[in-house]
C-alpha cells in the first residue's frame, strides 16, 4: 500500500492539462479557464475622474480655506458622468462635478460636496483638502494599458468576468471542459425512480460523482449500471475510455469475488499505476493509465467514493482542466471538538463542520457512525479532518488538520 501523497504525485504526473481550446463571450465564462493572457489596450481609469460628487478646483486657490475664512470660487461648468468637460478651471474658479466624471483641464483636486456651501454659480469652500490630487482616480492609477490583465490558468468567477466586462472583452479563450465518464458496477444497483427488490439499492454513486464533476467545471458523461459480469465490465470499460479524459468507476475494486475492475484493465492494456492506498475511508482505489485517459476504480461505499473524489480526482481534475497551480487541497489546523481515534496505520478521514467560534477553526464531528457506508450523515458536512499515519488519537482541543470541502 503506498501512502496518500505518494497517491497523489503518482495521480498528478499522470494527468496532461488539455491543450484544446475553444473561444467563448463573457455570459458562458462562469468556472471557465482562461487559455490566453488577456491585454487590454485600455488604462483603467480610462482617464482622470473624480472619486466624489463635489467640485474641481486647484489646491493652490483652496489650500488654507477654513470654515471661518471660506474661499469663494466661481462655478464655470457642471460635469456629470459620462460628460466630456469643455472648460478649462483656472485660478479663482471651479467645476460643479460628480462620482465618475471627467477631470477638467486646470484642475487638480477635488473637494467633496459636503465641505462646501453653493450660492447660485458661486461655491464657498470651508475646509481645505488634505493633500493635492484628492479624491481624484487618475488615469491609469490600477492597470496600465498593455501589462497582463488576467493569466491564462485562472479560473474565472465573478470578480475576473467583472475585470474583462470592464476592459470590454466580449471574446475569451478558455480551456474546453474536461469530459468526465462515470459508471457504477453492481448487481445490487438500480436506477433511480424504480421499486427496490430486496437486496436492492439506488445507484447514488452515480449521481454524486456527477454532481462533484460539474461543481469542479467537467462535463460529466452518466453511463449508468454496469453489472458484475466480466464481458459487460470490459466493453464498458472499453467504451469509457474510448469517449473520455477521465473514467470514474465505482465499486467492484475491492477483494471480493466480484470484483474484476483491475483485471479487466489489465486485459485492456492499461498501466495499473495504484491499487490501494493507505488511507481511511478508500483504501482500494485502483488508478489505471490508458494512453488517452486516466481511470479511477473507486470503491462502491458511497462515502469513500466522494472522499476519494474530493481527495484524489479533485487534484486530477484542477491539473487537466488548465487550472495553473494550487491543484493539492489546502489544510487549516482547526481544534478538534471531539476525541478522535485511530488504528494509526492509515491516513483516516473524518467528516464533520468546519465552524468558526471566537475567530478560532473548530471541527466538529458528525453525529452518528463515521461508516463509511453511512452517506447520510455526509449531507450537510463540508470538512474532513485527517490523522496522519502513526497517530492514533487526537484528543479534545487539540488542533487537527482539516481540508475543507464543497
Ligand atoms: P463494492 O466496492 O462494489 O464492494 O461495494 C461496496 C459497498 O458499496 C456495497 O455495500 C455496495 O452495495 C455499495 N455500493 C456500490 N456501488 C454503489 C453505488 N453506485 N451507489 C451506492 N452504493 C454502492
Ligand atoms: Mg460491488
Amino acid at each position: 500500500m503506498i501512502t496518500v501523497t505518494e497517491a497523489e504525485q503518482i495521480i498528478l504526473d499522470l494527468i496532461n492539462p488539455l491543450n484544446e481550446t475553444e473561444n467563448i463571450t463573457l455570459d458562458n465564462a462562469l468556472n471557465r479557464i482562461l487559455a490566453k493572457s488577456v491585454n487590454s489596450n485600455l488604462d483603467f481609469p480610462h482617464w482622470d475622474n473624480s472619486a466624489m460628487d463635489g467640485y474641481a478646483v486647484k489646491f493652490e486657490d483652496v489650500k488654507n480655506a477654513t470654515e471661518k475664512e471660506p474661499i469663494t470660487l466661481t462655478i464655470v461648468e457642471e460635469i456629470p458622468a459620462g460628460y466630456q468637460p469643455k472648460v478649462t478651471v483656472k485660478a479663482g474658479e471651479s467645476s460643479r462635478i460628480f462620482t465618475g466624471a471627467m477631470l477638467p483641464e486646470g484642475a487638480d483636486t477635488i473637494v467633496i460636496q459636503e465641505k462646501t456651501i453653493k450660492e447660485n454659480n458661486q461655491v464657498k469652500i470651508l475646509v481645505a483638502p488634505p493633500k493635492i490630487g484628492d479624491c481624484i482616480r487618475k488615469k491609469g492609477e490600477f492597470y496600465q494599458a498593455g501589462n497582463p490583465l488576467l493569466k491564462a490558468g485562472i479560473c474565472l468567477k465573478s470578480a475576473e468576468i467583472a475585470v474583462l466586462a470592464s476592459a470590454n472583452c466580449d471574446n475569451l479563450t478558455v480551456y474546453r471542459q474536461p469530459k468526465i465518464a462515470i459508471f457504477s458496477t453492481g448487481d445490487e444497483l438500480v436506477n433511480i425512480n424504480q421499486d427496490l427488490q430486496a437486496g436492492q439499492i439506488v445507484d447514488s454513486n452515480q449521481y454524486a460523482l456527477a454532481a462533484f464533476v460539474a461543481a469542479h467545471g467537467g462535463i460529466p458523461i452518466k453511463l449508468g449500471i454496469v453489472k458484475d459480469d466480466q464481458q459487460a465490465l470490459k466493453e464498458s470499460i472499453a467504451h469509457a475510455v474510448s469517449i473520455a479524459d477521465i473514467v470514474l468507476s465505482t465499486g467492484g475494486v475491492s477483494v471480493g469475488e466480484y470484483d474484476y475492475i483491475d483485471q479487466i484493465l489489465a486485459e485492456l492494456g492499461a498501466k495499473i499505476e495504484i491499487t490501494s492506498v493507505a488511507v481511511k475511508p478508500g483504501k482500494p482505489l485502483t488508478v489505471a493509465n490508458f494512453p488517452q485517459c486516466v481511470y479511477f476504480g473507486i470503491p462502491g461505499n458511497p462515502v469513500s467514493a466522494l472522499v476519494s473524489c474530493w481527495r484524489f480526482v479533485q487534484p486530477a481534475l484542477k491539473k487537466l482542466s488548465g487550472i495553473s497551480n494550487n491543484w493539492k487541497p489546502t489544510f487549516i489546523n482547526a481544534k478538534s471538538e471531539q476525541n478522535l481515534k485511530s488504528r494509526g496505520q492509515r491516513e483516516t478521514y473524518f467528516w464533520g463542520k468546519l465552524n468558526i467560534k471566537e475567530g478560532e477553526y473548530e471541527f466538529e464531528l458528525a453525529g452518528g457512525s463515521q461508516s463509511s457506508g453511512n452517506l447520510i450523515n455526509l449531507a450537510q458536512t463540508n470538512a474532513l479532518a485527517m490523522i496522519p499515519v502513526g497517530t492514533k488519537l487526537i484528543e479534545k482541543g487539540e488542533k487537527i488538520k482539516v481540508m475543507q470541502i464543497n
